[in-house]
């Protein structure tokens, strides 16, 4: 079994759309408690790597690495860069904010969230690369799409049926990077 019901959502955006392969480079954000770091690490097998990123402590996944913190502090990302290198296959984010009940604050907080994610992915991607975010439904989601659209060759929203209960929730999932990063510095 795994230590999430989230990791059926997971299992259910790669049926869809195709995001998780043997010996790829896979980056977790919001990992904890670490259901969707044991489906990438069956997914990537042993030729392949899995980074997972959370505030909270992650009891270790066999064949993944883990990093604890905060994702919205710049230490935390260039540790993840440092760590991921430039050339990640797949980003993945399940991040959520604590929520507070009140709709537009836990909706912008989940959109901050998300764009340090959509950040992240452009920072470590490679060419090709695919990038999967959770994110609250509400006024600032369009806008994030929009955001997302010209970096990749397409974004879809998908509503797993294990977020049904959780109604507000959605995922954008962006097939094929366009570009590689640039260096910094170059
Ligand atoms: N996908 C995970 C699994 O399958 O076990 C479940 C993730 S849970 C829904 C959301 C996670 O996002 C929480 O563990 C929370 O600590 C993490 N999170 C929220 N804000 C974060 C931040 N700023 N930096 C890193 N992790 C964060």
């Amino acid at each position: 079994g795994y230590r999430s019901r989230a990791a059926y959502k997971l299992k259910q955006l790669d049926r869809e759309e195709n995001l998780l392969h043997e010996g790829k480079t896979v980056v977790d954000l919001g990992a904890a408690p670490g259901g969707w770091l044991q489906v990438a690490a069956e997914e990537v097998g042993e030729t392949g790597t899995v980074i997972g990123v959370d505030l909270q402590r992650i009891d270790p996944v066999d064949g993944v690495e883990t990093v604890r913190g905060d994702m919205t502090d710049e230490s935390t990302r260039e540790e993840v860069r440092t760590i991921a290198g430039d050339a990640v296959d797949v980003v993945v984010s399940d991040m959520a904010p604590n929520m507070t009940g009140e709709y537009s604050v836990d909706h912008a907080r989940s959109v901050h969230l998300a764009r340090q994610a959509f950040e992240t992915a452009l920072d470590v991607l490679d060419t090709g690369g695919d990038f999967a975010v959770k994110v609250f439904e509400g006024q600032d989601l369009d806008d994030f799409r929009e955001d997302i659209e010209p970096e990749f060759q397409y974004v879809r929203t998908l509503r797993p049926d294990a977020s049904r209960d959780s109604s507000s929730e959605v995922y954008l999932v962006a097939k094929g990077r366009m570009t590689a990063p640039v260096e910094a510095g170059d």
